[in-house]
């Protein structure tokens, strides 16, 4: 049983790992990520053996740089005196760097949670407009657009959703840990 369980976690990071790449750098980034390259390259030697565009490379690349996962060095090359990019990829922090999307994706569904549980809306039934109560008290709980009566938003379906999603983040949050 341990086997399994270790072997279905495994496959679960692997999948987290790719939609975190692919979110932040496309299906290039994703490609680039999977090819586990050893040690620096450059984005033009990249471009030349993929046959891909090296602007895409390049975007992917500096995309995967923003967030931590990808490092780079320049350095001018003697004969021609362009700038070279040596670029690495950071196999080891992508847990890291994962982790702490993981946590900004928490704190907005925690947000979004407060929203959906501290406001009382009102909604139109033929969906023109969603006021808080103050709001709908002022309209005298008439549409302003259609006329028709403002009807109490039950939040308690999507506060409910909201929940399971912060404890299924959480989860995956401890298993990273
Ligand atoms: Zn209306």
């Amino acid at each position: 049983m341990g086997v399994e369980t270790a072997k279905s976690d495994a496959i679960n990071l692997d999948k987290l790992i790719n939609e975190l790449i692919e979110r932040v750098a496309g299906e290039v980034g994703v490609l680039l990520y999977s090819l586990q390259l050893d040690g620096e390259f450059t984005d033009d030697q990249l471009a030349l053996e993929l046959g891909i565009e090296i602007n895409e490379i390049r975007r992917a690349l500096f995309a995967m740089y923003e967030v931590g996962i990808a490092e780079y060095r320049r350095k001018r090359d003697d004969e021609t005196g362009w700038m070279e990019y040596y670029w690495k990829i950071n196999y080891q922090k992508v847990k890291e760097v994962l982790k702490k999307e993981l946590e900004k994706t928490k704190s907005k569904l925690k947000e979004k949670l407060e929203a959906e549980s501290s406001n009382i809306y009102y909604i139109c039934p033929n969906i023109c407009i969603k006021v808080p109560y103050d709001d709908a008290m002022d309209l005298n709980f008439t549409c302003p657009k259609c006329g028709s009566t403002l009807i109490y938003l039950d939040c308690s379906k999507a506060v409910e959703k909201t929940l399971e999603e912060i404890k299924k983040i959480e989860k995956l949050i401890s298993e990273l840990s």
